[in-house]
């Protein structure tokens, strides 16, 4: 099997096609601190493109909350546990050196088994399953379901909730086909009917090639391509690559956020395109907004990095749940995201500030100064803000956005109090 270089975890791995990159990535980062769990980008995104016979329960965005939810049901769950006997019998641990961390590796070297890797039988290339029908039912059990606090019989606590770590807790996870650099639904498919596109590392399953073996279903960790059983065809997120082109009249020809990503009212999603070196790696763009959070500041992180896809949706971690939770779920980068994110630099917080703020993708961005407006602590250190304004630029270069950290407050004139 070829090597392919994976920077998420710092090494080469086996995958089944040899290295080819696209000149630009689709790419995302999901702020889990600020989302509300309206499903306002679930339904948007049914909406749009799976409100069709034979997709009733086919749901390409989906928000679950975590520890217990999930679409299909316990999916992570599934996968986590077969990557973890195969471990076992390999007699190997899945543990990060993060003593190696580089420029190349960001979050160290991972020294476990990824699916590809850990597959265990010659005609599956990934470790993988079928959901049951059962699992596939509803895509929010548990919604909302907090653990229970262990030492009271009720399962209140008494002394209420604190940082770092709240006694009871839940989050949601928002999810969307990650467009893997190395997708396992196309390393599985017999008919070659995936493909990952060069223009901008959409994924997209080919519907006149596939013929329904549903290889892309039980081998995609993440379970984000679905069957369709009126089609006889599986179907997945399609990263509303209309929108990304730029072929919607509202935006003058530049690339738009996806649907899921510009009706979000929680802001938590800023969706974009990453230009690819010819090796794989990211080329440099500091001023990139993406690039900025992702490889200089390191706050948004890859889901299961482990399973050796190379997602590339990106996640801010919420800082109240536990950390070994949440280091299975992002890796080793957990501690210093959440760090930075609390007690944002000025530069970061005002490059936060860019999150769903205008349907155009931004490609870069310029930061001019403000004053001073509050001096406090944060986790016992000295902390300021400032009320800087950010200016986003989409892909002509043109300013696409403006904001200031202090968002403006307007007062309804006193004529109008009741006029909704
Ligand atoms: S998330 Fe799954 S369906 Fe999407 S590209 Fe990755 S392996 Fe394929
Ligand atoms: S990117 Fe588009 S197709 Fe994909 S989940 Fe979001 S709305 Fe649906
Ligand atoms: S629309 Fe935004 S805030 Fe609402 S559930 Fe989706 S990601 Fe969360």
């Amino acid at each position: 099997m070829p090597e392919v270089y994976n920077w998420q975890l710092g090494r080469k791995m086996n995958y089944v096609f040899d290295e080819a990159h696209p000149q630009k990535q689709f790419v995302a980062i999901f702020n889990i601190n600020r989302c509300i769990g309206c499903q306002t980008c679930t339904g948007a995104c049914k909406a749009t493109w799976t409100f069709s016979k034979g997709q009733e329960y086919m749901w390409w965005n989906n928000v679950e909350t975590k520890p217990y939810g999930g679409y299909p049901q316990h999916w992570d769950i599934k996968i986590l546990q077969k990557l973890d006997e195969a471990h076992q019998a390999a007699g190997q641990k899945a543990e990060w050196d993060t003593a190696q961390a580089s420029d190349t590796a960001p979050y160290g070297v991972y020294n476990g088994m990824t699916i590809t890797e850990a597959s265990a039988t010659a005609n599956e290339q990934a470790l993988g399953y079928i959901p049951l029908d059962t699992e596939w039912r509803a895509p929010n059990f548990y919604e909302d379901t907090s653990t229970a606090y262990k030492g009271d019989r009720l399962g209140i606590s008494p002394e209420g909730a604190s940082l770092p770590e709240h006694q009871t807790w839940f989050f949601y996870l928002q999810r969307i086909c990650n467009h893997c650099t190395y997708p396992a639904c196309a390393a599985a498919c017999p008919r070659k009917a995936i493909y990952k596109r060069p223009e901008d590392g959409i994924v997209l399953i080919d519907q006149g090639r596939c013929r329904g073996y549903r290889k892309c279903v039980e081998q995609c960790p993440y379970k984000k391509s679905m069957y369709r059983g009126t089609t006889r065809t599986s179907e997945k997120c399609v990263a509303c690559y209309p929108r990304v082109e730029g072929s919607d009249p509202l935006t003058e020809g530049v690339p738009m956020e996806t649907r899921c990503m510009a009706v979000c009212p929680g802001k938590i999603r800023l969706n974009g395109l990453v230009d690819i070196a010819a090796d794989g790696s990211w080329a440099e763009s500091p001023q990139h907004p993406l690039y900025y959070l992702i490889k200089t500041k390191k706050v948004a992180l890859p889901l299961y990095p482990q399973f050796g896809t190379e997602p590339n949706i990106y996640y801010i971690p919420p800082r109240w749940a536990p950390r070994a939770y949440l280091h299975q779920m992002f890796g080793p980068g957990v501690d210093e995201a959440i760090a930075r994110y609390t007690a944002p630099s000025r530069e970061l917080l005002a490059v936060l500030q860019l999150f769903r703020t205008t349907q155009r993708m931004i490609f870069r961005y310029e930061i001019e100064e403000g004053p001073l407006v509050l001096e406090t602590e944060v986790n016992g250190q000295p902390w300021q803000m400032y009320n800087d304004t950010v200016i986003g630029f989409d892909a002509k270069d043109r300013e696409a956005v403006r904001l200031t950290v202090i968002e403006p407050m307007y007062e309804r004139p006193v004529e109008r109090m009741n006029s909704i």
